[in-house]
């Protein structure tokens, strides 16, 4: 007879345990917690104050340890007591509408004079004065149309851009390729407001005098530190050669920015390029009428300033296979108070922390271990997590089985949504579909599951919507540096209406009492994405055989193959390039993933070594994508299959050295280098996608 299982399967009654210890009350409370005051990375509330609650709390969880991870790195601060504005200057010198330096104080909770006013970090102090011009959402076709269709230059302009549709950093390159000499972002009431509801107080839609902080930074980590840790007496780059933006750039509300579009001249914009203010739009340059001789000026202050940010880790040891990892991740520093951005997750990660104390404390251990990492300085460009990776990657290489991502868990009450690696799609559906629906109304429209909710919301056949990482979050270096299969999660808002992110992004009104009072009021949103995270997390750590499917990783790279012979097959086919071979080698990927499901079906699981050669063969499957060199024009990004937009650090490539190498390939005058790049990563590609395949083979 055969012995018993090394390892009894999965106890049932434990998913629903976890569920039940964990409450919505005690989420609100680390919620208050948390957002009591402003938060920013490397000041003293943020690495001391809450890094000692942190680890206070999980001291107190019971679980098995704790450790704090310090690296000094490059912050940006504006500067005390004279922050940003900009304004305009009359021939004869004189400022008048000047733009507010402070957001105003609503209600008495924003009144803390830890408050950072509005700035983008890593921009350069600077006080540019030049004729204005209105670039819509300063993107490369933005520009194409400025420069081709309209015939107005930027070259020695500022540049006005709303915010939404690409990230920030990747506005400011484009303004600075570009020739501008200075950049004002500002939220347009189009992207943050609607018609039918008031704003902050009365609703959670953006005030006029709300602006939107945030990174210029679009690489990851320490910018100083690029690949390696900066860990102390760690060599760094010099501030002089680093690639930070070049000219000054600072947020405004559309309280000022009305001010200037405005008084602009030139001609009328574009219906598209139409924000929601009741004005023309134009693109300038520069004013019209009593204002034609006056000038934009921009008074940046803002400046680097070397700063320790911390992570804090806690363990949870595997009972079996204490060298497997589970990760779970969230940060920890805000722009100011941040009840959504992140402490909405943090708030959700802590109470986990709890209830995963609460069942050891009962006798119960996971088969793998279980890491809970609270991550710092984020917001300054995925800081704490990179330097994180870049200090154990070895180490994560080799045990990470996947890392779980929750930035803000609750940015909307309307549905859950996820992106991440195809493999562990369907380990994420199943977890939605054990989580009752928070919403009472969703229950009775017969959706008694959050998945349901999802499914109807975001459907993708009969399935959710579920897609790929860019960056924008700290999954970025653990999936596309060193290939940890990873997955980001939310609770978020209804986008039909239309608004760019939350309204009340990165700006002093996202607090505690606007969560309370307009996204949450019970926390049973909050409680639903605790129960989901863990389950998926419980699962990953406990279930013999882990929860991947390397079908559905062939099925994107399907997708993922279509989505390039839509773009450029006519193009690449006209040169010699036979795609043939790529279809051959997602052929050849398809049958070794049909394969490894079969000896699942049928594997002895009271055998240790099998089980475990199995689960190393669909952990290593995301790491085989890891090209060796970063890839072409990337800093760090290795993974073959997935990387962050080149031009939009928020969206994801598939195949994105060769969909980069295709990029705009017409206006470039060395075709034949250029398509012989193409040929490059082209087979690059195939190449790695026969060696992942191989990597799921039997051994002979
Ligand atoms: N989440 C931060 C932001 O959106 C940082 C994003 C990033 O560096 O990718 O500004
Ligand atoms: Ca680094
Ligand atoms: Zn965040
Ligand atoms: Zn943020």
């Amino acid at each position: 007879a055969p012995a018993a299982p090394i390892y009894p399967t999965e106890n049932p009654t434990i998913s629903k345990q976890l569920m039940d210890e964990m409450k919505a009350e005690n989420i609100m409370n680390n919620l208050k917690t948390l957002t009591s005051r402003p938060h920013i990375a490397g000041r003293e509330q943020e690495e001391i104050v809450l890094v000692d609650w942190i680890k206070q709390q999980w001291t107190e969880a019971g679980i098995d340890s704790i450790v704090v991870h310090p690296y000094d790195v490059l912050l940006s601060y504006p500067k005390q007591n004279d922050s940003n504005y900009v304004s305009i200057k009359l021939a004869n010198g004189t400022e008048i509408e000047q733009s507010q330096r402070k957001e105003l104080v609503i209600d008495a909770e924003q009144n803390d004079q830890n408050v950072v006013d509005p700035f983008n970090a890593y921009s350069p102090p600077g006080e540019p004065e030049a004729e204005l011009v209105y670039v819509n959402y300063a993107t490369i076709g933005n520009f194409n149309a400025l420069n081709r269709t309209y015939n107005i230059s930027t070259a020695g302009k500022i540049c006005i851009s709303r915010y939404g549709r690409i990230f920030r950093g990747d506005k400011a390159i484009n303004a600075e390729l570009n020739g501008c000499i200075g950049l004002i972002l500002y939220s347009d009431p189009l992207d943050y407001t609607v018609p039918w509801s008031g704003v902050y107080p009365e609703d959670w839609f953006l005030p006029p005098t709300g602006a939107q902080r945030g990174t210029l930074w679009v690489d990851n980590g320490d910018p100083r530190t690029p690949n390696y840790p900066s860990i102390r007496d760690a060599w760094h780059q010099s501030n002089s050669s680093l690639t930070l933006p070049k000219i000054p750039v600072t947020p405004i509300g559309y309280i000022d920015a009305i001010k200037y579009l405005s008084k602009m001249g030139g001609p009328e914009v574009p219906k598209y390029w139409r924000g929601g203010m009741n004005i023309t739009y134009r693109f300038g340059p520069g004013f019209a009428e009593e204002h034609v001789n006056s000038l934009m000026k921009m008074s940046v202050k803002t400046t680097n300033q070397v700063a320790t940010i911390h992570n804090v880790i806690g363990y949870v040891r595997g009972a079996v296979e204490p060298d497997r990892y589970v990760l779970l991740g969230n940060h920890r520093d805000a722009w100011v108070f941040g009840a959504i951005d992140p402490s909405s997750g943090t708030a959700t990660l802590m109470e986990l922390v709890r209830g995963f104390g609460a069942m050891l404390k009962r006798g119960w251990r996971p088969r793998r271990t279980l890491v809970f990492c609270s991550w710092g300085a984020e917001e300054y460009g995925l800081i704490g997590s990179t330097e994180w990776v870049e200090e154990l990657q070895k180490q994560l290489q080799a045990r990470a089985v996947a890392y779980l991502n929750v930035d803000m868990a609750v940015r909307g009450n309307f549905s859950f949504s996820a992106n991440g690696v195809a493999s562990l799609s369907q380990a994420v559906f199943d977890a939605a579909k054990t989580v009752p629906n928070p919403n009472p109304s969703e229950i009775s429209s017969g959706r008694p599951t959050v998945y349901d909710t999802w499914k109807s919301i975001y459907p993708a056949a009969d399935k959710p919507l579920f897609y790929g990482l860019g960056a924008g979050s700290d999954y970025a270096a653990f999936l596309q540096v060193i290939g940890i299969p990873s997955v980001d999660m939310r609770y978020t808002y209804d986008q039909s209406i239309g608004i760019n992110t939350y309204p009340v992004y990165h700006s002093v009104y996202d607090t505690f009492e606007l969560v309370s009072k307009f996204v949450d009021p019970g926390f049973k949103i909050h409680l639903a994405m605790a129960q989901v995270w863990g389950e998926l997390a419980r699962k990953l750590a406990d279930v013999p055989i882990l929860p991947f499917d390397c079908r559905l990783y062939a099925i994107d790279l399907i997708k993922k193959r279509y989505l390039l012979r839509l773009s450029y097959r006519s193009k690449m086919e006209s040169n010699g390039i036979n795609l043939s071979q790529l279809d051959d080698a997602i052929a050849t990927f398809f049958n070794a993933a049909n394969n490894i499901h079969e000896r699942i079906a049928s594997i002895d699981l009271t055998n240790a070594y099998e089980t475990r050669m199995i689960n190393d063969q669909l952990m290593q499957l995301e790491r085989a994508f890891i090209d060796q060199n970063p890839l072409p024009g990337r800093v760090a990004y290795r993974h073959v299959t997935s990387a962050p937009s080149q031009h939009n650090r928020y969206g994801s490539t598939a195949f994105p050295a060769v969909v980069d190498a295709m990029f705009d390939i017409d206006v470039d005058p060395d075709q034949a280098g250029r398509w012989d790049e193409v040929r490059r990563q082209y087979s690059i590609l195939v190449f790695h996608i026969l060696s992942a395949a191989a990597t799921l083979n039997p051994t002979v």
